[in-house]
């Protein structure tokens, strides 16, 4: 394919695509439509182009807003959903949204039950908009009656004109991205799409995205990504049911498999880890401008990979990012909490972030004067599992011990153990503040210098050891 796509700029093409040219009836008739942008700097260099899919601009912020107007409008031309009625949910928020926001137009009542794991504004944003959540203990089976989907049963059994919106079952929601989001990328790539990659919670974006796409054209590959702990991918690679584990991002992934997503869509399943998400999560906001959630870092380090495999100009992925970043200021993009969680990428971490982070059981610093004995040394040493030992006087540091030289001089000389260790300590360690970033503070772990301390505010706080920095980076 020689003729590529010629993304508009503002500068070359200001008048040719207005957009909002004319009035709305309401908010409702904004969703979809989202604009296709053109990611540069995070495919760092590859020559296949990527393009992300800005679900973010829908008004409730994500994907989301697409199903939940389609699931309401389905459940009244069925009858199911009359006046004054309840729309209930079990939701990690997004689809909450969604829903709540045709609900509000539409005057119906909203109940959202969602797991504990999920950030306050996903919470606080469903009451803004009116409706009543109640959340639920995140680490529960599915089939648990406090699981957050059996909650939302519960209350629809015994709630007179309740519906369950039941996205992960109900096909309304992949034919919304059948019907939506598959023809809007058709056309916005003039069918030269040749990559779709996304990333399934329920499934029903890239299910009915992907089968539009691929009637228009069966060469196109349906690419997913799913998070560590999940079972989609190794149930796609195997057939086989894994036990699952809690990971940070949100919204996708799953621990069953919803009937609303269709995996003979899908040509490929890839897992990837909550830091390669949100690592690149910031990188699209701080590189591209483009502010979104987990689950777009986790799709678009996924493409990213894809176009440096394929190194095709020829080829154009198309990346869905579902959903926006502000649902995720206390966490992704909260230095403190992407550090207790240890998914800061190591390049900004310090050496205070090193102490704080020590979790062997040993206090940050266990050390000695030049008057200890050998013998009290070396039990510091046992009753702590530690084998480097820094000899301070006050706050200097004046030299050092480590249980392998103290071993070999007390076998040569048992008497040794009743000597002040000043007789035979080695080298101080040396001492860095603790604002050095861990490359730096790398360089002075060397097998000759096997330990360096942490001084914050004149005072020494804590020792590094080589140990350490090893067991932080596997
Ligand atoms: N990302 C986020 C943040 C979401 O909330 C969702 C929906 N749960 C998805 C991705 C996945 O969309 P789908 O349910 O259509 O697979």
């Amino acid at each position: 394919m020689s003729e590529t796509i010629v993304p508009q700029t503002r500068a070359a093409a200001p008048a040719a695509a207005p957009r909002n040219l004319t009035p709305y009836e309401s908010v409702l008739d904004t969703i979809g439509w989202t604009p296709l942008i053109r990611l540069r700097r995070v495919t760092d260099g590859a020559r296949t182009p990527v393009y992300g899919k800005a679900e973010f601009f829908n008004p409730g912020g994500s994907v989301k807003d697409r199903i939940g107007l389609a699931i309401i409008e389905a459940a009244e031309r069925e009858g199911r959903l009359k006046p004054g009625g309840v729309i209930v949910e079990g939701t990690s928020g997004n689809t909450g949204v969604g829903l709540a926001i045709a609900a509000a137009l539409k005057g119906y009542r909203c109940i959202f039950t969602m797991p504990d794991k999920m950030s306050q504004e996903k919470v606080r944003l469903l009451k803004a908009f009116g409706a009543e959540v109640i959340i639920t203990p995140t680490a529960v089976p599915p089939d648990h009656p406090d699981n957050y989907v059996q909650v939302a049963k519960r209350i629809v059994a015994e709630t007179p004109g309740a519906i369950l919106a039941d996205q992960f079952y109900n096909p309304v929601n992949p034919e919304a991205h059948y019907r939506t989001t598959g023809p809007e990328l058709w056309e916005q790539t003039g069918g030269r799409i040749t990559h779709l990659v996304g990333s399934a919670g329920t499934g029903g974006t890239i299910s009915g995205a992907g089968k539009y796409l691929k009637e228009r054209n069966p060469a196109i590959r349906v690419i997913a990504g799913d998070p560590e702990g999940s079972m989609l991918a190794p149930y796609f690679r195997t057939g086989e049911k894994v036990e699952t584990h809690p990971y940070k991002v949100e919204g996708i992934g799953n621990d069953k498999l919803p009937s609303t997503l269709w995996l003979d869509v899908i040509d490929e399943y890839h897992t990837l880890t909550d830091r390669e998400a949100f690592h690149m999560a910031r990188r699209l906001t701080r590189e591209e401008g483009l502010f979104v959630g987990g689950s777009s870092g986790l799709i678009v380090a996924l493409a990213a990979r894809l176009a440096r495999q394929l190194d095709d100009p020829d080829a154009l992925i198309v990346a869905i990012l579902p959903d926006t970043g502000e649902r995720y200021l206390s966490k992704i993009y909260n230095d403190e909490w992407m550090r207790e969680n240890r998914l800061l990428e190591p390049e900004r971490l310090t050496a205070g972030d090193m102490i704080e982070r020590k979790d062997g059981g040993a206090p940050p610093l266990v050390a000695v004067t030049p008057e200890t004995l050998v013998r009290e040394a070396l039990a510091l040493i046992t009753a702590h599992d530690i084998s480097q030992l820094p000899v301070l006087e006050g706050h200097v540091c004046v030299g050092s011990l480590s249980e392998g030289t103290l071993m070999a001089r007390v076998i040569e000389d048992p008497s040794t153990l009743d000597r002040p260790v000043a007789t035979l300590m080695d080298e101080p360690f040396p001492v860095v503040d603790a604002d050095v970033d861990l490359p730096r503070l790398a360089r002075y772990l060397t097998r000759q210098n096997p330990a360096v301390l942490v001084r914050r505010e004149g005072r020494i706080v804590g020792i590094v050891t080589r140990y350490d920095m090893v067991r932080y980076l596997v």
